[in-house]
């Protein structure tokens, strides 16, 4: 049991919204929009739940997970653009002829949000006060975060236009244009966002009742960022939990890791069969958030000693060793962990926020 939820807000808001989505058909594709076959392969989980997950086809960077209602559609995270958002619908449309009234941003990053724009002024976008806030000050296209993953996009298609107009072999060729169209709708999908925060804000905890589908949204504490939110399906025992937790080790350039460690607590204490993560497959398994507890700890005592004896980030970012993690995380392969992490946590540790 959960005891500590009884001191959560519950708003009900069954009922209380009554626009109807905009037909995709009036808006047109955004720009970055052409691909060839799926840009998304749907996995049903249960009669009403499915996640899709990028095929690769378009750059859509992450999952979402898709609950069919009764009357409408509720989908868990934008993608990285609008053109990313866009094919969700579209071929969403291959499942369900429902509108999508319902958009929850598990958190504000570029990769879960800035799809947002495409939903019209009658679909509630929910997410965490904090992820309004960062969202409408702009963290989403800014700072570590943007600097390490949207920044660099214009520079690589560069290089790959030079690099295919030097290549003569028809074949090479050919696989390096796929790669460039690629590339190339990616920037012009990123370069079409402007970030829409969410328009529903919740501090603790939003529930919904959709028909037959109680679908409830929790803050469970700071992790991954300040306004990480799950979503839950008591009756379907299926847990959604955007970047706070996957089966791979979670970007932590925004993270507040003890916060973190405590949090994934919390989330054991759900009744789930199984975890639709942001990123990468489903996750069956409960142990799985042991472990990436487990990493947690480790890193944030190395950290701590490094910045305790005045190592630099980068050194200290070469000299971590987590590789006693390797069983569960296979990408660990030598000494060393993300920069980003370390320079993150070293913030943490000097200025507490
Ligand atoms: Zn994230």
């Amino acid at each position: 049991m959960r005891p500590f939820r009884l001191a959560l807000l519950v708003v009900c808001v069954a009922g209380a919204f009554g626009a109807q989505a905009i037909p995709l058909a009036a808006q047109g594709a955004p720009p970055g929009s052409d691909y060839e076959g799926q840009a998304f392969e749907f996995e049903q989980i249960r009669d009403d739940v499915y996640i899709a997950r990028g095929t690769g086809a378009l750059t859509v960077m992450s999952n979402a997970a898709i609950v069919i209602n009764d009357e409408d559609v509720l989908v868990v995270d934008s993608h990285v653009s609008p053109a990313g958002a866009y094919a969700l619908l579209r071929e969403l449309r291959e499942i369900t002829t429902k509108p999508v009234r319902y958009v929850v941003n598990s958190h504000y990053h570029f990769d879960h949000s800035h799809g947002n724009q495409i939903y019209g002024p009658g679909v509630e976008i929910i997410g965490h006060e904090y992820t309004r806030e960062a969202m409408a000050t702009g963290l989403s296209l800014s700072g570590r975060t943007f600097a390490r993953f949207l920044a660099p996009i214009p520079e690589r298609v560069a290089s790959m236009r030079a690099e295919l107009d030097a290549t003569s072999d028809p074949a090479a060729r050919e696989e390096l244009a796929q790669r460039l169209e690629v590339q190339e709708n990616f920037l012009a999908a990123t370069n079409s966002v402007e970030p829409t925060p969410p328009n529903v804000t919740l501090e603790r905890q939003l529930t919904l009742i959709r028909g037959g589908n109680e679908i409830r949204i929790e803050f469970l504490g700071r992790g991954h960022t300040a306004g990480d939110v799950v979503v839950y399906l008591p009756e379907q025992r299926v847990l959604m939990t955007g970047d706070l937790f996957y089966s791979g080790l979670s970007y932590m350039g925004n993270a507040y890791i003890p916060d973190w460690i405590e949090t994934l607590e919390k989330l054991k204490e759900f009744d789930f069969d199984v975890v639709l993560p942001g990123h990468g497959p489903p996750v069956r398994d409960p142990a799985v958030i042991d472990n990436f507890q487990a990493y947690l700890r480790d890193f944030w005592e190395q950290v701590n000693e490094l910045h305790d004896a005045d190592v630099p980030v980068e050194e200290a970012a070469a000299r971590m060793d987590l590789r006693s993690h390797g069983e569960n995380y296979p990408q660990i392969r030598s000494i060393g962990v993300d920069v980003d992490a370390v320079d993150r946590a070293y913030e943490l540790i000097e200025t507490g926020r």
